[in-house]
C-alpha cells in the first residue's frame, strides 16, 4: 500500500493548502515524483482518486511528473542518471547496490530522484462577497 499512503499525504497537504487559500474546489494537483520513490504513477492516480473521495479534492486531476534517479560515484566522481538492473523489479533493485554507469563501482550514493512533492495546485477560490 505504498501508493495509498503516498496518495493520502498528497490529499492531506493539498486539502490544507486549499483551505489556507480559501479554495472551494481543487481542479488540478501537480506533483513531482522521483524515480527512487518507486511509486507507480498509475497506482498513485488510482489511489489518489480513492483518497480524495469526500474531500474538496474529489474529481481533481493528478498530474505526475517524474524526475530521474541520480547517482554519484565515489570512485570516479561521475554523477548521472542511475541505470537499474532491468532483470530486477524496481522495488528490489533499490536494495541491491547500484553500479556507476561509467566505471561499474558499487560505491555510489543517491543524490537525486527521491523527491515526492506537490509543486502546485490549481483551485477555484470562492468569490468574496
Ligand atoms: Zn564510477
Amino acid at each position: 500500500m505504498h501508493e495509498f499512503s503516498a496518495a493520502c499525504s498528497i490529499v492531506d497537504t493539498a486539502v490544507e493548502a486549499a483551505r489556507a487559500n480559501r479554495a472551494t474546489k481543487v481542479a488540478v494537483v501537480n506533483v513531482e515524483v522521483g524515480e527512487f520513490t518507486f511509486l507507480i504513477p498509475e497506482q498513485l492516480e488510482f489511489n489518489f482518486e480513492i483518497a480524495s473521495k469526500n474531500t474538496i479534492l474529489e474529481g481533481a486531476q493528478l498530474n505526475i511528473s517524474r524526475t530521474p534517479g541520480i547517482l554519484k560515484c565515489s570512485e570516479c566522481g561521475t554523477e548521472g542518471p542511475a541505470e537499474m538492473d532491468p532483470a530486477l523489479p524496481p522495488q528490489i533493485a533499490v536494495f541491491s547496490p547500484m553500479k556507476c554507469p561509467k566505471c561499474g563501482s558499487s560505491s555510489t550514493t543517491i543524490t537525486g530522484g527521491k523527491e515526492f512533492v506537490i509543486t502546485s495546485i490549481e483551485a477555484e477560490v470562492e468569490a468574496s462577497v
